[in-house]
């Protein structure tokens, strides 16, 4: 009579775990005009769209892609409402 159970504790961990979090680099933007702040996802491992991504408030060109990898941005803090400040002197 064998009882060998602890044998399945090992090897689960490494198959699974590994793949996933390869090719993904997490980073931060930062709006140079207003300041908005803008959370930057590159998945290096498949290939995106080219063009450009630009500020959704000043329409300042935060970055260009050259499609070789995916990237996503999405708006993470909203800039400070400088702009319309100045409203109502006449
Ligand atoms: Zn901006």
């Amino acid at each position: 009579m064998l009882c060998e159970e602890n044998v399945m504790r090992f090897g689960l961990e490494s198959c699974a775990a590994s793949r996933h979090n390869v090719g993904m680099k997490k980073s931060d933007l930062i709006c140079p005009t207003c300041n908005a702040g803008y959370r930057r996802i590159e998945l290096t491992s498949r290939p995106g769209t080219k063009g450009e991504y630009r500020c959704m408030f000043c329409d300042e060109v935060l970055e260009k892609f050259d499609g070789s990898t995916d990237v996503a941005i999405r708006l993470t803090v909203q800039p400070e409402r400088t702009f319309e400040a100045d409203v109502g002197s006449s």
